[in-house]
């Protein structure tokens, strides 16, 4: 029964990503054929404009395209072992940190005295800490602070990445996590499908506390490393 459940709700993620795809790819069709369309009737060719245009709508859905199947698929090679966290949480900071001051965004990486192994796939990890990054950045479009912070227990860790930007209502709230789900004009609304399969990959879990105007914060719990499995 309850796997008959697991292929059921597989089947509707499935179904879900296919609609939102099809919703997706078929707004930059439209204006790709209706620009081709267009120089074809008036015999011209296409204008610097157009073209931008149309390149432009192709880029985008090539970019769908990617981040989609980064989300089937992020990388066969699964590799999961004994990860040092602070090492991780440090690597994706220093990555980040260019992108961070172009957004007038000032960090403080806090991580507790202990040594925090977690059982996890490291560049997987790697993977939804900058998408926790990079969300918090675009949250901040008046710059901001944003905090890391590690604590680790007796079964696992805990890392949290707090922002001080727009925040998100319940509504919104509700909806993190579906496929192409976004609010951003550019954005794929892939990123947090990712990362919240890749953690529950990793058997961790993420929690989310936010309210608009008030910040958001992420949480991901990881389970320990451990020697005997
Ligand atoms: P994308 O970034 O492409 O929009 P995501 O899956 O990463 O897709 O995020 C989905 C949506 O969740 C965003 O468009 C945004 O509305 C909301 N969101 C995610 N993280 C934050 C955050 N730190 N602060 C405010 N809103 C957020
Ligand atoms: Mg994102």
């Amino acid at each position: 029964v309850e796997r008959e459940m697991i292929r059921s709700e597989r089947l509707k993620v499935v179904a879900q990503m296919a609609a939102g795809f099809a919703h997706e790819v078929r707004n930059p069709l439209t204006t790709i054929r209706g620009f081709i369309q267009l120089a074809h009737q008036n015999n011209a060719p296409i204008s610097r404009e157009y073209y931008e245009l149309v390149i432009g709508e192709i880029d985008r859905v090539n970019k769908i395209i990617k981040e989609l199947l980064k989300t089937a698929d992020p990388d066969p090679e699964v590799e999961e072992g004994k990860v040092d966290l602070h090492q991780v949480v440090r690597d994706v900071v220093t990555l980040q940190e260019s992108q961070l001051r172009a957004h007038q965004v000032s960090w403080r990486v806090q991580l507790d005295d202990s040594d925090a192994f977690v059982w996890a796939d490291k560049n997987k990890l790697k993977q939804v800490l900058v998408n926790l990054v990079q969300n918090s950045m675009e949250a901040m479009t008046d710059g901001g602070t944003m905090t890391i912070t590690t604590l680790t227990a007796e079964n696992g860790s805990v890392i949290t990445i707090q922002d001080t930007g727009i925040g998100m209502d319940e509504k919104t709230i509700e909806r993190l996590g579906t496929p192409f789900f976004t609010n951003k004009e550019t954005g794929t609304g892939l990123g947090l499908t990712m990362s919240y399969r890749l953690i529950q990959e990793m058997n961790g879990s993420v929690d989310v506390d936010s309210a608009p105007g008030q910040g958001t914060t992420f949480t991901i719990y990881l389970p320990h490393y451990r020697e005997t499995g």
